[in-house]
């Protein structure tokens, strides 16, 4: 049998899925013929199973680089439900020895860690001691100062994957412009040719992007058109609280707020209330929402502007992943674009000048009269049509008929 006829077998006998998604396949194929990669597909798509599937069928040790503990520690739940031999070497682990005796015994697929070990002499001698078929980066924009979301400690990992040459490389991200791509690229040793990227087009979400007036009564009116859980971004503390209890008084439904200043035990008691639920809303600042995978999201909404056009790409696609009719609402205000500006002064100046382009590119979608969906996928390199028929601007402009008539009724009134 192929590696791929076999990657099908093992799809539906460890992960239960009866088919590829998207461009999965690829990727995974690319993988098992030891290819190095750099996968860029949309939140959602499935960019895990990539390096876990290979994981279970190649013999050796997958090492996945991710930049958060709760997220690994998601991941590692969700591939141990599926049988899947894995561990967690972190800060927040007590069972350092059992996972390392595991994985000297060849007994781990998968082995998480931060990208801060990669960095420590101790952890490249313990890879040393048993074969590793994979590295996984995961979030692999963090090694870009390109990227809106720059770690230093990724920088880190390229003396780590040079060590093993012969281990091949897959860099996972959901969020890359071309000069991002380009530069994960080189930063990771990953050959041109080794690009997958997949459609960006979220077709399900309908984008809108409205002035804000009356911020609660714009809410409570979306929560109504939009029921089922939804997320609303606040940009502070602040108004998160505000707004968290505002909306609950004006709506009568569940809604609970989410910030890094609320207590460890409080945010995971919200976080997982919202992800059980079936008409929750919670109001969150960007702290909330990376590693969540909660499919029935019906609505993504932002009370001020997000950092930049891969911001409020990530943020809004976190709402319909499970392909039904969702929505995603900006409510702006005319101050909002010239506080964004101001923070920029704050910015080191190396990243200055990207994150300025990236704001500006977003204030072009906010702008734009033309089709949101056809500015925002252009933006990441996309030749979309010149209408989608599911955005704000597409919807709500007098159509050429409409028009037409107008002028006819004008014209015998
Ligand atoms: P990403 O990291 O790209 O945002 P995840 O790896 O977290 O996405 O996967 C998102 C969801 O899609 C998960 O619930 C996963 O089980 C599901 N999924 C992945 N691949 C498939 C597939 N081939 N068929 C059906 N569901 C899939
Ligand atoms: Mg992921």
């Amino acid at each position: 049998m192929t590696g791929i006829a076999r990657a099908g077998q093992s799809l539906k006998e460890t992960f239960g899925f009866d088919r590829f998604r998207g461009r999965q396949e690829e990727v995974v194929a690319r993988v098992l013929a030891g290819d190095s990669t750099l996968a860029v597909m949309p939140t959602g798509a499935g960019k895990s199973l990539t390096y876990q599937l290979p994981a279970v069928m190649l013999p050796g040790t997958c090492v996945v680089i991710s930049p958060l503990i709760a997220l690994m520690h998601d991941q590692l739940r969700s591939a141990r439900a599926n049988g899947i031999r894995a561990a967690t070497l972190t800060s927040a682990d007590a069972d350092w020895r059992e996972t390392q005796d595991a994985f000297r015994a060849g007994e781990l697929d998968l082995l998480y860690v931060a990208p801060e070990r990669a960095s420590q002499p101790g952890f490249r001698d313990l890879l040393g001691t048993a074969p590793l078929c994979l590295f996984a980066i995961d979030e692999a924009h963090c090694v870009s100062e390109w990227g809106h979301d720059f770690r230093p400690d990724y920088r880190m990992l390229r003396g780590m994957l040079d060590a093993f040459p012969q281990v091949p490389r897959l860099a996972l991200t959901a969020t890359a412009d071309k000069q991002t791509r380009a530069d994960v690229m080189t930063q990771l040793g990953i050959p041109d040719d080794g690009l997958v990227l997949a459609g960006f087009d979220r077709p399900n979400i309908r984008y809108a992007i409205r002035h804000r007036d009356n911020p609660v009564r714009q809410l409570t009116d979306l929560m109504a058109a939009a029921p089922g859980p939804g997320i609303v971004y606040a940009p502070t503390r602040r108004k998160v609280e505000e707004l968290a209890v505002k909306l609950a008084a004006a709506t009568g439904r569940a809604v609970l707020p989410y910030h890094a200043g609320l207590d460890a035990g409080t945010r995971a008691a919200n976080q997982a209330a919202f992800v059980t639920s079936e008409d929750m809303v919670i109001v969150a600042t960007v702290a909330f929402g990376m590693g969540i995978d909660k499919p029935d999201v019906r609505f993504v909404a932002h009370v001020g502007v997000p950092k930049s056009i891969e911001g409020y790409y990530q943020e809004t696609g976190r709402a319909g992943r499970d392909g039904d009719p969702s929505q995603a609402v900006m409510f702006w205000g005319a101050g909002d674009f010239a506080t964004a500006r101001q923070r920029l002064a704050e910015v080191d100046e190396g990243r200055r000048n990207a994150e300025r382009a990236r704001l500006d590119a977003l204030a072009g979608l906010v702008e734009t009269a033309a089709c949101r969906r056809a500015v925002l996928l252009r933006h990441f390199g996309e030749d979309p049509p010149q209408s989608c028929g599911n955005c704000d601007n597409c919807l709500e402009q007098p159509s050429v008929t409409d028009v037409t008539e107008l002028a006819r009724k004008l014209l015998s009134a």
